[in-house]
């Protein structure tokens, strides 16, 4: 028998609840043969019979049995139907314990209804038919213990009741033998019971073991599965990280080797000045410290040669920069070749340089700085260009000048100054008379360390007038150091050693910050403050930066800033101070080009410079009043032509202003308006240049300023503080 509403929902349902669902299909499996085999036996019975009252009673009976009996077809039918799996196997067992009961409650009718009419031979024959069928039951009705044993009782205590009743002995025998038989019957379907439903019980709990054993080999499938898939994840993750942590490397050491290139490039352009690849000023004075730490050792001299290019501004001014720029790199090729190995060869600045040598005496400083200037005289193949340099040279020499690396280096460059003092091209040996210039220089530097701390750094406002109106138009700013000791420092000796040493950068941007403060202060808003700019400023990379943070700190508007740089300042670095200035002036800001006429003025490439504003130098104004004004009407008429404006500086008289205006030009500076002034005074010399009411004209020919204003610039000269 093939069991139903197996387990197969799993292990959800109990052991029990499984066994009671087996035992219900036990019943319904053997139910067919049970109600076929009541059929024919009931239908045999009645018909082979013959009761004493006739056959009628016995037909409804046989019709009752019929009818029960399709009743439990029905209800097999409906079993057939039924979910194969899960169904209510108690309710399943009470519907077929209702149908058989039914079944033998007519059974145990017969024996009650129709023995008492029936022959004896006949009642023996249905005794025997219905304890057979009761027999068949025992077993088949197993699986529900009350219903086989009802099922019996059923069919033998009435039939075996009805034969003790009887008079006749082999009736009372029959009878008491049933009787036994039931008891006989009882006992077997209790045994068939228990090994039915023990079997039972046991196929289910081996199903469940089964079941649970397929669960854990599928559980462990699954999780070999899962440990396969894992382990040839962790290989292929493992092969990645290892070709992730190759390449890495490989990224890595490539990463090292660019940062060592780079660091190597910095070290490199730290050390080296880019143009001509020689050491640039840290590095020269490091390694001059060393070369005096062996010379001390050694008892051996060390000189120390200035060199300084005498017609660098002219081959660069007219040749082009491109070519000055080669020029330097010639002449780094000719120091090289010339020095003995072991020397250090700088480039100091713009086209000064520096040799540092070990030399038995001071014969053969001089000789070799001979060997280099007739060196640096002879022709230079420039690109296409022959190009002769002449550089003027000082000497220092350790210990005998100076032991410390700074002041030997100040003392060859005294010297160099003091040759060129005495005519370019020639080669001067450090004198010490020159060490009283020196150390004033040096006093001069180590005070001006302190002079910003110690508030000794001051400005003085020089007005610049307008020469059409007379008024003033701007202040400009110079720098004042009253010394502790000296009194007052002119700019013009503490302002080249401020950019020598460096400290010009710090100065620098205190003036700025200074003048802008002052000028945002002044009573008149239309005033505007001209600020002087050295080169080494701008070279630092951040005026622009600076410029703005003064502005910004005091308030002051762009346009009333306006900027003073000499023409040096675009001396070999054109590339580079050009578009700051540009980027000044288009934030508004005017440039003016201080001191021009002295020394290298070019007026050929005046119109490549980003300038506003040509300030006339006062040797000009001065040297007109003696040699006529041909070159100053030069400089307007180009000025003029480029469009722009021209101040003169250092008016002092009433004829050099009225020259001057009649031929144009727009502003004036000087002694004769007034000499710098102390800040504090700027307001009220303002006050007192409030114009005038309004005077009838002048006659025709007459200055352009009104005579008030004029008479007012005679009578005022106040004194600088
Ligand atoms: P500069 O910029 O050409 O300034 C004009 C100089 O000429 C000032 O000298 C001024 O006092 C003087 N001066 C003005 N009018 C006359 C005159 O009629 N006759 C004479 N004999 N001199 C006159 P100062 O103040 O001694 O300045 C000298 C130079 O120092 C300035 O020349 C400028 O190049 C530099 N300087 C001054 N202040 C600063 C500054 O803040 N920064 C920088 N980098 N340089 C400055
Ligand atoms: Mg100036
Ligand atoms: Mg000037």
């Amino acid at each position: 028998m093939k069991l139903e509403g197996r387990c197969a929902a799993g292990l959800s349902d109990s052991v029990e609840t499984c066994v009671t669902r087996d035992r219900a299909t036990m019943l319904y499996a053997h139910g067919r043969a049970g109600i076929l085999a009541t059929m024919l036996v009931s239908a045999l019975l009645a018909l082979t019979v013959a009761p004493a009252g006739g056959r009628r009673g016995l037909m409804l009976w046989l019709a009752a049995m019929m009818v029960v009996q399709a009743v439990r077809s029905l209800d097999l039918l409906l079993w057939y139907r039924r979910p194969r799996h899960v169904f209510n196997g108690p309710q399943r067992i009470v519907r077929f314990a209702v149908g058989a009961m039914a079944s033998a409650a007519v059974w145990a009718a017969f024996p009650v209804l129709f023995f008492h009419g029936l022959p004896q031979a006949a009642r023996m024959a249905a005794v025997v038919t219905l304890g057979a069928m009761a027999s068949g039951s025992a077993t088949v009705l197993a699986p529900c213990l009350t219903l086989a044993i009802s099922y019996c009782v059923f069919l033998i205590v009435p039939a075996a009741l009805s034969m003790l009743a009887s008079t006749v002995q082999e009736d009372m025998l029959l009878g008491t033998l049933s009787l036994l038989y039931c008891v006989v019957l009882v006992v077997s379907s209790r045994i068939a019971h228990q090994a039915s439903v023990g079997a039972l019980r046991l196929g289910r709990e081996n199903e469940r073991l089964v079941l649970h054993a397929d669960r854990q080999r599928r559980q462990t499938e699954a999780a070999n599965e899962e440990l396969g898939t894992a382990k040839q994840a962790l290989a292929e993750s493992n092969q990645m990280l290892e070709t992730r942590v190759q390449e890495r490397t490989a990224e890595l050491a490539n990463e090292v080797l660019v940062r060592e290139q780079y660091a190597e490039a910095l070290a490199r352009l730290a050390s080296t000045d880019p143009l001509t690849g020689l050491c640039n000023r840290t590095t020269f004075t490091e390694r001059l410290a060393r070369l005096l730490a062996v010379a001390e050792h050694a008892k051996v001299q060390v000189a120390v040669l200035f060199l300084d290019l005498d017609n660098f501004k002219q081959i660069n001014d007219v040749r082009g920069h491109g070519t000055g720029d080669q020029v330097l790199q010639a002449v780094a090729g000719v120091l090289g070749t010339h020095v003995t190995t072991g020397a250090e060869i700088a480039r100091w600045g713009g086209d000064e340089f520096l040799v540092a040598v070990h030399v038995v005496d001071c014969e053969a400083a001089a000789d070799l700085a001979q060997n280099l200037r007739d060196a640096l005289a002879e022709p230079m193949e420039v690109g296409v260009d022959t190009v002769r340099v002449e550089a003027t040279i000082g000497v220092a020499l350790f210990p005998k000048d100076a032991t410390a690396q700074d002041e030997l280096i100040r003392a060859a460059d005294v010297a160099m100054y003091e040759a060129k003092r005495e005519g370019k091209g020639r080669v001067k040996l450090f004198d010490p008379v020159l060490a009283s210039d020196m150390a004033e220089r040096f006093a001069l530097e180590q005070g001006l360390r302190h002079a910003l701390a110690r508030q000794e750094l001051s400005l003085a406002f020089q007005p610049i007038v307008s020469a059409r109106t007379g008024r003033t138009y701007a202040f400009e700013a110079l720098l004042r150091w009253r010394h502790p000791d000296r009194g007052m420092v002119s700019p013009m000796d503490f302002i080249p050693i401020a950019e020598q040493t460096g400290q010009i950068y710090e100065i620098s941007r205190w003036v700025l910050k200074e003048a802008c403060t002052q000028a945002a202060g002044w009573p008149d808003a239309t005033i505007a403050v001209t600020v002087n700019i050295s080169v080494a400023h701008v070279l630092t990379g951040t005026l622009i930066a600076d410029v703005e943070t003064a502005l910004a700190a005091s308030g002051l508007a762009p346009y009333r800033l306006q900027l003073e740089i000499t023409e040096s300042m675009f001396l070999g670095d054109h590339v580079r101070a050009a578009p700051v200035f540009e980027a000044l002036r288009a934030r508004g800001i005017r440039i003016l080009l201080d001191d021009f006429g002295t020394g290298y003025s070019s007026l050929a490439y005046l119109g490549r410079l980003p300038v506003d504003v040509i300030k006339i130098d006062r040797s000009f104004v001065v040297n007109a009043e003696r040699d006529g004004y041909a070159t100053i009407e030069a400089i307007l008429s180009l000025a003029r032509a480029l469009g722009m404006e021209v101040t003169a500086e250092g008016v002092e008289t009433n004829v050099q202003r009225d020259t001057l205006r009649k031929r144009g030009v727009q502003r004036f500076q000087g002694y004769l308006f007034s000499r710098p002034i102390p800040a504090a005074e700027v307001e009220a010399w303002l006050r007192r240049d409030e114009p005038a009411p309004a005077k009838p004209a002048q006659a025709a020919g007459h200055s352009l300023v009104p005579i008030e204003a004029r008479t007012r610039f005679e009578a005022r000269t106040p004194v600088e503080a």
